[in-house]
């Protein structure tokens, strides 16, 4: 449009170097608004805003002048109604070019009964604001006092905008938001490519054996180099399917695990003979997503020389489709995580109990109500009784006299319950709530009041992660605006201090993810169907538990994914069971077996005599009966998978 490109040189920018510029246009002088924009971290704002001017007096045409001037010195990152905020703008005052105030004394003034301008110039659509919500919000304001916005790259129409340059905006408002977008994905693409493509990366699985292929680079290829693909070992894939079945379907603990390996190194040959199987590398298999026939990408981002950070599932990048054969399902790999999150150090019944007389039924099962710490065992004897027994007692980790623990739970006292009361509460709890005959009523009675409850705790999370989400996004968007524009190449210090906002930006984003994800899951995790009439498909049994040998009691509790929580102050344990369809199975074994060994154990109780429970060292009173009122607060436990459904009491 314009003719002439006069170098503004003075203060009269408003001169009459673009009267000359064009050929026709309306008699009066059409007043227009210029809106500019610099950033505080442009070498020479002054020069910016400059140019800005130049070019949009150029592109007006004859008869319409510039006859408001606004114009910022800040970021186009911050939200509209945020900006013209500080006094950044007198770093440019003395470039002689006039100021009328900043977008927001822009906006007053279109929103004024009268507005001194009928139009608003500006350079570039983008330099009004950086993100398309901001501008289109802008565009939006000034349409609604019937007042246009040109860019000085767009066709002019004397009848405001027309629908191409609409159409030429929203391309170039879209291309800029996706340019800025697509350079944070950029450097994760070619990685991607390569994990896409089912190349292996990394050292094979065992299970898996390589199959080595010609590198598809025919320059890599000419020097011997070679890419991975996986391929089943016959010997060791079907040990691996064992490894998952054992963890998954028999709910067996690693140790477990690793005992039944090494028993038989024939047929169970160690990754390492010398080792043989051990816990860490069974740990490692039962996590490795890639015996699901994918590859996955990213599991770990490295930080420094030696150090590796543990990246969240959900940002793994997986193959697109399958890339080698799978030694296990998805939903079974899924099913091995959930296990591990949840389980603990439960002690599995057939693990060897580590010293003779030490073994803790309620190990990995019982937690502190103050902290929520696990109770861990140990063992008393009486040596100044007429005849010297000893005691199993559970007892909090907590530790008065460790300045730390002192400090998290300052009233905390020494938590102790011995396990004869635990066992008398459980049996309690099993012959009236699970196998009692008035247990449906009972659990009627108590699923609306863990609903609530458990309503209430998501609520106040999803309240958590909100605000921290919202810290972190102000956070992200503070660091975009420190980027903005490019450094000075030649500036070491200013390349060295992005690359340390991008760090950071980098961290946040991996931060924002994982927030996310968690914020997700705690949409959807009620997928845990309650189902009461689980409960039906058990016998009713009554009181199975008293009296029972260790062994079985721990089979019950694993068979119920038994949880307790002892509270001190309400000398009352809450117990949790949860029943899935693999339960009725499981207690009917159990009872096989009980029927045989129960009355031997009974008669070896008498003779032991069982007259002394108590809670701690200096309480012992005998609680007749705990009591009856509820505290269902348990750790957080991950939900169980698929159909499966549960049914809580507690006691
Ligand atoms: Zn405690």
């Amino acid at each position: 449009m314009g003719t002439a490109q006069p170098a503004l040189t003075g203060p009269d920018l408003t001169g009459p170097a673009l009267s000359v510029a064009a050929t026709a246009g309306p008699a009066e002088v059409v007043p227009v608004a210029f809106i500019g924009r610099t950033s505080t971290l442009m070498q020479d704002p002054v020069a910016s805003l400059r140019r800005q001017v130049r070019k949009s007096k150029a592109w007006l045409p004859a008869g319409f002048k510039i006859v408001a001037w606004y114009w910022d010195v800040e970021s186009g990152g911050l939200d509209l109604d945020q900006r013209s905020q500080g006094s950044n703008w007198q770093a440019a005052a003395g470039a002689g070019i006039p100021r009328d105030g900043g977008m927001a004394d822009l906006l007053r003034a279109a929103r004024s009964p009268e507005p001194p301008f009928a139009f608003v110039i500006c350079e570039d659509i983008e330099r009004s604001a950086r993100d398309n919500y901001n501008s289109l919000k802008l565009e939006r304001r000034l349409r609604d006092e019937g007042i246009a916005i040109f860019a000085t790259d767009e066709p002019f129409s004397i009848q405001g905008v027309n629908a191409t340059t609409i159409l030429v905006r929203r391309v170039k408002q879209g291309v800029a938001e996706w340019y800025r977008l697509q350079l944070k994905e950029k450097v994760w693409e070619g990685l991607k490519e390569h994990n896409y493509d089912g190349w292996n990366i990394g050292p094979v699985p065992y299970g898996y054996t390589a199959e080595r292929h010609t590198h598809p680079n025919p320059m890599k290829a000419a020097t011997g180099r070679t890419k991975t693909r996986l391929a089943v070992d016959p010997v060791r894939g079907p040990i691996i399917t064992q490894i998952y079945r054992w963890r998954v379907t028999d709910q067996l603990g690693v140790p477990t695990i690793r005992a039944r390996l090494n028993a038989d190194p024939a047929a169970y040959p160690p990754p390492d003979p010398v080792k043989g199987w051990t816990l860490a590398g069974l740990y490692k298999i039962l996590a490795n997503p890639k015996y699901t026939g994918y590859q996955v990408l990213g599991r770990t981002h490295i930080t420094g020389p030696t150090r590796r950070v543990e990246v969240p599932p959900e940002q793994w990048i997986w193959s697109r489709e399958a890339t080698h054969p799978a030694l296990v399902s998805k939903d079974m790999w899924d099913a091995a995580q959930r296990i591990s999150a949840a389980r603990g150090n439960v002690q599995d019944a057939e693990q060897p109990k580590t010293r003779t007389g030490r073994r803790y039924r309620y190990r990995g099962r019982l937690w502190c109500k103050i902290c929520k710490r696990r109770m861990r065992g140990v063992t008393r004897t009486t040596p100044h009784a007429p005849k010297p027994a000893s005691y199993t007692y559970y007892q909090c980790p907590h530790d008065p006299a460790a300045r730390a623990h002192a400090a998290a739970y300052p009233d905390h006292p020494n938590v102790m319950i011995s396990e004869k009361a635990l066992m008398a509460a459980t049996a309690g709890f099993f012959t009236q709530y699970v196998f009692g005959p008035n247990r449906a009523a009972m659990l009627k009675a108590q699923l609306p009041a863990d609903a609530k409850q458990e309503a209430a705790r998501r609520a106040q999370l999803a309240k958590r992660l909100d605000q921290q989400l919202a810290k972190n996004e102000a956070a992200q968007q503070a660091l975009i605006t420190g980027l903005e524009f490019p450094a000075d190449p030649g500036d070491p210090a200013a390349a060295a201090l992005r690359e340390r906002i991008r760090a950071r930006y980098r961290e946040l984003h991996t931060e924002q993810k994982t927030l996310e994800a968690q914020r997700d899951q705690l949409d959807t995790v009620t997928t845990e169907v309650q189902d009461p009439a689980l409960l039906d498909t058990l016998p009713i049994l009554g009181d199975i538990l008293t009296g029972a040998p260790a062994g079985l009691a721990e089979q019950l509790f694993e068979a119920f994914h038994l949880q307790a929580v002892f509270s001190k102050e309400h000398r009352q344990v809450t117990i949790r069971v949860t029943i899935t369809d693999a339960t009725p199975d499981a207690v009917a074994r159990l009872r096989a077996d009980t029927r045989v060994t129960l009355d031997k154990q009974r008669e070896r109780d008498f003779e032991e005599g069982s007259s002394s429970w108590s809670y701690s060292s200096d309480d012992q009173r005998a609680p007749a009966k705990l009591p009856p009122h509820f505290i269902p607060e348990l750790p957080p436990t991950t939900q169980q998978a698929h159909s499966q459904a549960t049914a809580q009491a507690t006691q």
